[in-house]
């Protein structure tokens, strides 16, 4: 997604992704099952950050990876 404040995506590799589901419970707007069963990366603004970024925090697998670039950088670090 990409907007004035910069570019943020979620990405979920899905090499390590095992399935358990707790990003979807986390932030169930960001996240869900895609074609392989596995977690995807739906929308990075469909929670609010706080909840993706515990979705991050919480994954068994760290799997889940916040990609930004530009002004998004800057306000995500000050936030963590
Ligand atoms: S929390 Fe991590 S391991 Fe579990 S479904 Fe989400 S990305 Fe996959």
């Amino acid at each position: 997604m990409n907007d004035s404040k910069g570019e943020i995506k979620v990405f979920v590799d899905p090499l390590k992704c095992c399935a358990a589901g707790v990003c979807m419970a986390v932030a169930p707007f960001s996240f869900a099952i895609g074609p392989e069963r596995l977690a995807v990366g739906i929308n990075p603004f469909g929670d609010d950050i706080e909840a993706v970024l515990r979705a991050i925090d919480e994954c068994p697998m760290h799997a889940i990876s916040l990609v930004t670039h530009g002004p998004a950088d800057q306000q995500l670090s000050e936030r963590k």
